[in-house]
């Protein structure tokens, strides 16, 4: 599919997510032609679109990326989702060799002291192994909300991703933060303790704090660094390939857009 063509489809795709529900929204994405997969950072969005992937028994295929840094709260939430919803949740993890000439290069912890070594980290932990995970897939599906942060703020339905070459799906991007609450109340979805204890975006452990009264949301994900658009690098265009040390490259892609959550 050309550019065009996938920028065309997707902005088609955006008007006809914008009048369904969650559920109708995922019907229509299972229902179209191609694999779709849900990359879930087991975030509290992210349970919502879990649990109704599970309840409406939609056949989409569920995956994480299991960082090797992650809280250990989050790492049994997969087991709980996994026998909640009686689906399974595929883990993709970073490869040895790439976390060996990261640590070669920067030391096991050298994200906190350069962006460039950061978004090395998220390279070789999280972007390479999505690469894994999107193989074959016509559409990702994803837990951005608008209401994150300052540049998710115009988080459409549903988005050409033209460095992946597949269309790139939010079904909760009008979704406020109070309205998942009340949603993950209602239908008793399982969720990070960690959110109780001020952490309302959680990524990997030695990487995310708790949030104080009144500070945005993605307030706590790399707190040190001052950019405010700062991300992991999944959902944001911006050229991170050159940091990661080349242990094993990409076969198949397009690490030069982005690096999750
Ligand atoms: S969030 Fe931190 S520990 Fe996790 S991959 Fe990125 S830099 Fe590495």
């Amino acid at each position: 599919m050309t550019s065009a063509s996938l920028e065309n489809r997707a902005s088609a795709l955006n008007s006809q997510l914008e009048s369904l529900d969650l559920s109708g929204r995922l019907a229509l994405v299972a229902a179209l032609d191609g694999k779709s997969v849900f990359t879930t950072s087991l975030g509290i969005e992210d349970q919502v679109i879990t649990a109704a992937i599970g309840t409406g028994k939609f056949g989409i295929d569920v995956s994480t990326l299991e960082t090797g840094r992650l809280f250990n709260e989050t790492v049994a939430l997969i087991d709980k989702t996994e026998e909640t919803y009686g689906i399974l949740i595929k883990r993709f993890y970073p490869e040895q060799d790439d976390i060996d000439a990261y640590a070669a290069k920067y030391g096991m912890n050298g994200f906190y002291d350069s962006v460039e070594a950061r978004h090395a980290c998220c390279g070789a932990r999280k972007v390479k192994p999505l690469a894994r995970a999107l193989e074959g897939a016509s559409f990702w599906i994803t837990g951005l909300r608008r209401g994150q942060s300052g540049n998710r703020a115009d988080t459409p339905f549903a988005e050409a991703d033209l460095d992946r070459g597949l269309i790139k799906i939010n079904p909760l991007a009008d979704w406020d933060i109070e309205t998942i609450r009340a949603h993950v109340a209602a239908e008793a979805i399982p969720v990070n303790p960690l959110h109780a204890r001020g952490y309302p975006s959680i990524g990997c452990e030695p990487c995310t704090r708790a949030i104080k009264p009144g500070e945005p949301e993605r307030a706590g994900r790399w707190w040190w660094e001052n950019d405010e658009k700062r991300e992991c690098g999944l959902h944001v265009a911006e050229a991170v390939a050159s940091t990661i040390p080349q242990a094993s490259p990409i076969s198949s892609s397009p690490l030069s857009s982005s690096i999750a959550r």
